[in-house]
């Protein structure tokens, strides 16, 4: 097969030196692109910037702002038979990105900010017969929550995550995942290294292409 996967943060600029982001470590892409590759799979990985190493076998290809991870996975997902999107998107970018560095004149400072793209939902419309994996992180209604954006995403796979769970949080090197089901089944996977969770993951996409 020849899988699309995105993982890491998005970073937003607000000027030449700083940005929004939130705290991805990039490692359940990383573990999904490890995983596919030694299970023979052809891997192209969208990566947001993470201080992980380079995947062997793997195309990488560094992005750093949704609008580009946008970008790169609307060119390659219609020569990808499944996409797993594992990187957690920053959803607001500054309205704009200053040229000079901001300065400090003010005690107080408004920061302007607009949605980003989502890309599943802009991929929607060429998802033809291909699988589409997608990540839910909530701290709260996990099920509730995964499953609406399972609909409006069009997504074949869910995977759940609490991250207000210490020991499954972002970042961390285990994860406690719910894997979601679109006719509504719900399995509830123990606490896994990420390279585990990966595997079952693989596994579940494999079965999917085999009945398409
Ligand atoms: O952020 P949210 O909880 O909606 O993310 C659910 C899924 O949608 C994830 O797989 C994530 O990678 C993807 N996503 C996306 N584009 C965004 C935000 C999230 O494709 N702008």
């Amino acid at each position: 097969m020849r899988l699309l996967v995105t993982a890491g943060p998005t970073c937003e600029f607000i000027d030449p030196f700083r940005y929004i982001s939130n705290p991805s470590s990039g490692r359940m892409g990383y573990a999904l692109a490890e995983a596919a590759r030694r299970r023979g799979h052809r891997v192209v990985l969208v990566s947001g910037p993470v201080s992980l190493p380079r995947p062997s076998g793997v195309k990488l290809v560094k992005i750093v702002s949704a609008r580009e991870m946008a970008r790169r996975v609307k060119e390659l997902f219609p020569k990808s038979d499944a996409l797993i999107m594992a990187a957690a998107v920053s959803d607001y970018r500054p309205a704009r990105c200053r040229f000079q560095k901001m300065k400090k004149k003010t005690d107080k400072v408004a920061l302007k900010l607009v949605r980003n793209p989502d890309i599943l939902s802009e991929i929607r419309a060429s998802k033809g017969d291909r699988s589409v994996v997608g990540f839910s992180a909530e701290t709260e209604n996990l099920v509730g929550n995964a499953r609406r954006k399972m609909r409006t995403k069009k997504m074949d796979l869910v995977l759940a995550n609490d991250i207000s769970l210490p020991e499954s949080g972002f970042g961390s090197r285990r994860t406690r995942l719910v894997a979601i089901y679109p006719e509504g089944k719900v399995e509830r996977w123990p606490l896994l290294t990420k390279l585990r969770a990966a595997e079952r993951i693989i596994s579940r996409v494999e079965k999917m292409a085999g009945r398409k």
